[in-house]
């Protein structure tokens, strides 16, 4: 029988869902004893290398935040705790918490989503926040490094930073962390320079 806080774990991931919406993660690996099956419930598969074969989120069994093949979700899905699980497991958080800790990640990328700056073409049907988050921080890396880094932008790398900074904390470690820590720094000292 599984415990209270086991049972607090689940009814957090029933309203969240961001390890198989694409919010976390691009793919999952297959363990070569379960691809034959896996293939044949329709995920979406593909070769990452030699060795590693990988389905990619967003997962389309994942039906109004709920695993619609729960009992049958690939090893890979059944072994996956995020950090903020974890927390609940052990008792170090509470479910209120927890729900409250997502509910504002889904809020934030909401916003980030919706107030991303154009960077090419009409980018805002069906973006892919980690994706947009990798291509902004290039090119806003390259104006701020130039001193081109537009004021108008600031807000918008700023609230990046602190929705990693919530992901990296809550969900699991985040490498665009730190690249977004540096451009913020970058674009403090290039404008210290303008003033000074
Ligand atoms: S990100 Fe964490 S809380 Fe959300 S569904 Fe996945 S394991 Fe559950
Ligand atoms: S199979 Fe279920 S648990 Fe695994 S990614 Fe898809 S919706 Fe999530």
């Amino acid at each position: 029988m599984k415990n209270n806080t086991a049972i607090d774990a689940s009814t957090l991931c029933q309203t969240c869902g961001m390890c198989c919406d694409g919010t976390l993660f691009s793919y999952a690996r297959i363990y070569p004893e379960e691809l034959k099956k896996v293939k044949s419930q329709g995920f979406n598969v593909k070769r990452k290398d030699r060795r590693t074969t990988v389905f990619t989120f967003p997962c389309h069994h994942l039906v109004d935040n709920k695993c619609s093949i729960y009992a049958d979700r690939p090893k890979k899905c059944s072994g996956y705790f995020c950090r903020l699980t974890k927390q609940v497991i052990r008792g170090d958080k509470t479910l209120e918490v927890a729900l409250e800790d997502v509910q504002e990640t889904k809020a934030d990328s909401e916003w980030l989503r919706e107030n991303a700056p154009t960077l090419k073409g009409d980018h805002k049907k069906n973006l892919n926040l980690r994706d947009y988050l990798n291509d902004y921080l290039k090119v806003a890396q390259e104006l701020a490094d130039a001193k081109q880094f537009p004021d108008s932008h600031i807000y918008y790398s700023v609230r990046a930073f602190e929705y990693l900074k919530k992901i990296d904390l809550n969900f699991r470690e985040v490498t665009l962390l730190q690249k977004y820590a540096n451009l913020l720094q970058t674009i403090h000292f290039k404008q210290q320079g303008n003033h000074g």
